[in-house]
């Protein structure tokens, strides 16, 4: 697996000693809804060392809770979807959907990496950009979650259509939401930088390039907005070529994930 980049599965890797409930962890179930089948609920497990510090910026922020808020007024579910905040063991730190226990798992240490890859970049508000950026992950597992839990239909990759479903969601939350999907978008295009090396290409790789999800990010963006054109067409991910083409883009994404949604309207 590549170092920096920001590869999200969508099945369960390996199930852990904690990953049973999260109150194994020591975890105490902390619900943004009535606990109970067809919501989605929210826990953070006890953080080990280096966690420390995520779970408190996770609860200020509420970047659980309210992705969990969302889909619980939006959707119904015909059993729960638990979002996890835990420590992470074995391979891989990044956001994932286990089908098999119906949650999603958020690392704290992946909140701190993307943290320090903004900080690295000296970003401004590296705090703001990491709330942006760790949404938007929540919204891209929610997605795998609600294809599996809804057995919702789709044609091409389901990567595609879940990062597709994070700008459905946050496009229209106004500027809060934008920027998070643009702070997710400049996060895939500072990994692709890192993985210049011709050999970090993995053609087997489900997802798209970090480098092209970064410019459809931008291209939704734009296409929702394009009197945002300044800041979003930088000629390099997003060319003024292709810009002329995301008012529809954005629009066909918006009718997709309205109809597959619409049976299931809460
Ligand atoms: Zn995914």
């Amino acid at each position: 697996m590549l170092l920096n980049a920001r590869i999200r599965f969508h099945s369960a890797v390996a199930v852990t000693a904690c990953a049973v409930l999260a109150t194994g962890c020591g975890g105490k179930a902390q619900s943004a809804a009535p606990a109970g089948s067809g919501r989605v609920t929210v826990s953070y497990a006890e953080p080990r060392d280096d966690g420390a510090d995520e779970r408190p910026f996770l609860r200020k922020h509420r970047l659980p809770e309210r992705v969990a808020d969302d889909l619980n007024r939006t959707v119904r579910l015909p059993e729960p979807i638990r979002i996890v905040s835990r420590t992470c063991d074995g391979d891989s730190d990044y956001p994932e959907y286990d089908d098999e226990q119906g949650r999603i798992v958020l690392c704290y240490d992946y909140v701190d990496e993307v943290r320090a890859m903004f900080k690295a970049a000296r970003d401004e508000d590296p705090d703001g950009r990491t709330a942006g950026v760790i949404t938007e992950s929540l919204y891209h597992e929610a997605a795998h979650a609600l294809a599996d839990k809804l057995q919702l239909p789709f044609t091409g990759h389901e990567e595609d259509v879940a990062d597709q479903f994070a700008a459905y969601r946050m496009i229209p939350r106004g500027a809060q939401g934008r920027d998070g999907l643009l702070a997710a978008a400049d996060n895939y295009a500072q990994s692709a930088a890192g993985d210049e090396d011709e050999e970090d290409f993995d053609p087997s790789d489900e997802h798209a390039p970090d480098a092209v999800r970064a410019a459809n990010y931008r291209c939704y963006l734009y296409g929702s907005r394009p009197k945002e054109a300044d800041r979003l067409i930088d000629g390099t991910l997003l060319t003024d070529e292709r810009a002329r083409g995301c008012g529809e883009e954005y629009r066909a994404l918006r009718r997709g994930w309205d109809k597959l949604l619409a049976p299931h309207a809460r």
